[in-house]
């Protein structure tokens, strides 16, 4: 059976979501216990007893658990409540008043990640209305700080409470339906590359502009940095990403189809489409330890020749890299020892998720009876979710958030007028709660 809800379930749904945009959680400072304390109240209505602790001042993360069977061990249904800045000049409505437009709801945290937090929320009072006694406690998740890394959100609560790490696995917010050139699929993370941020410094003699050196620190600084931009790293290929390229191949145009279907093989015998592909950033980041220059200090006056120049470049190792070896990798591109490369944050690498579990597969089922026909993929994302705390413990964590999205409607995500439609929303209680039922067949 496919669950349809009814129009008062949607309004409830709309109307809780609007409220919690309305609660400013920018982090910093993120302010999370006054949207703690707001869920904490909904739960509290519906009898799930919710938890709020303080993990800082004005910092909370909050659990409720509807009690299963304990015929399976444990889902966490995990969400975080901060948000990113929102710079409310550029928005054409104001970023935390959840007003509606259009059919749909604007504000900053729609899609990242108040929206599925509401999802989350919503499926399991759904269930808890019903009566429904699910196979395994559910447990709802909200956490803080996950804008900034964590450390007083998914960090704090699992340092706290191990027992949230003996379950089955995790959803949580990353991949989920994707709308391309009138074609849809699924994708459900199961990996994330990791982080590795790198300051390259160079030191020189300074002086006056008048007499300009050739090796000054500026100068050495960018040839480095011209090494490194031209340089092309090698292609990494875990297995997530092979079977990735391979669900997705039907869906490509023909001449790309062959590739997609066995990157691996395409990529031993150099098969030209793959210049075209990789051109493609996306299928890129996926394929390929990256190195980005992002920030770029140096002088303070014009006519000063400084002694030191300094950037930092935000590398992103595909899952299983060696980041002292990449490091390694870096110093030999620039290939000059005046230049000093050094790691200032990795991050922990953690192991993909199988894509063969229950949870896997109850997401799976819940694609084909509401979008029948659909590819679901497991998937490397580029960026980082706090699945990586979960994961390092060897959880399974599945990133996906049931919503339909175009490539202009995820550019939305920490972007101006975020917004997410009502349709949407229906789609992705319904998804959602059918996940939830899935785990019992
Ligand atoms: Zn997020």
């Amino acid at each position: 059976m496919t669950t349809k809800i009814d129009q008062p379930f949607l309004d409830e749904t709309i109307r809780i979501l609007r409220d919690y945009i309305r609660i400013d959680t920018t982090n910093p400072p993120g302010n999370e216990m006054a949207a703690a304390r707001f869920l904490a109240e909904i739960l509290e209505r519906e009898g799930l007893a919710p938890c709020v602790e303080e993990s800082a001042p004005g910092r909370a993360n909050l659990t409720a658990t509807l009690a299963g069977r304990g015929d399976a061990r444990p889902v966490v249904l995990l969400n975080h409540m901060d948000v990113v800045p929102a710079d409310a000049e550029k928005w054409t409505v104001p970023p935390f008043s959840g007003e509606i437009r259009d059919g749909h709801v604007y504000g900053r945290g729609t899609i990242d990640m108040k929206g599925m937090g509401i999802l989350e929320l919503m499926a399991l009072i759904y269930l808890k209305r019903r009566g429904i006694v699910p196979a395994q406690d559910l447990v709802f998740l909200a956490v803080a700080d996950e804008e900034t890394g964590g450390v007083a959100g998914a960090k704090w609560m699992l340092e706290r409470h191990p027992e949230l790490l003996d379950i089955q696995g995790v959803i949580n917010e990353g991949g989920g339906g994707v709308i391309q050139d009138g074609k849809r699929w699924y994708e459900v993370s199961t990996s994330q590359k990791v982080i590795c941020q790198t300051r390259f410094t160079a030191t020189g003699e300074g002086g006056h502009a008048s007499v300009p050196r050739k090796d000054s620190a500026v100068t050495v600084l960018i040839a480095a940095l011209d090494r490194l931009r031209r340089h092309a790293f090698p292609t990494v290929l875990i297995p997530t990403v092979k079977e990735y390229f391979h669900r997705v191949a039907p869906l490509q145009k023909e001449a790309w189809q062959p590739v997609f279907d066995d990157l691996e093989g395409a990529i031993a015998r150099n098969d030209p489409a793959l210049e075209e592909i990789m051109a493609e950033p996306g299928y890129h980041a996926m394929t390929h330890n990256t190195a980005a220059i992002t920030v770029l200090k140096a002088g303070e006056k014009v006519n000063v020749i400084p002694d030191e120049a300094s950037a930092r470049v935000d590398c992103r190792l595909v899952p299983g890299t060696s980041p002292e070896a990449f490091m390694e990798e870096l110093r030999r591109i620039v290939d000059n020892a005046d230049v000093r490369i050094e790691a200032t944050f990795t991050g922990v690498d953690t192991p993909p998720s199988p894509h063969d579990t229950p949870l896997f597969h109850a997401i799976e089922r819940a694609v084909a009876q509401h979008d029948p026909g659909c590819v679901v993929t497991p998937h490397l994302v580029p960026g980082a979710t706090d699945s990586r705390y979960f994961r390092a413990a060897g959880v399974p964590c599945y990133d996906f958030i049931p919503f339909r999205l175009t490539i202009p409607e995820r550019m939305l995500i920490h972007g101006i007028d975020e917004r997410i439609s009502i349709e949407n929303m229906k789609f992705g209680v319904e998804m959602m709660i059918d996940i939830l039922l899935n785990l019992e067949a």
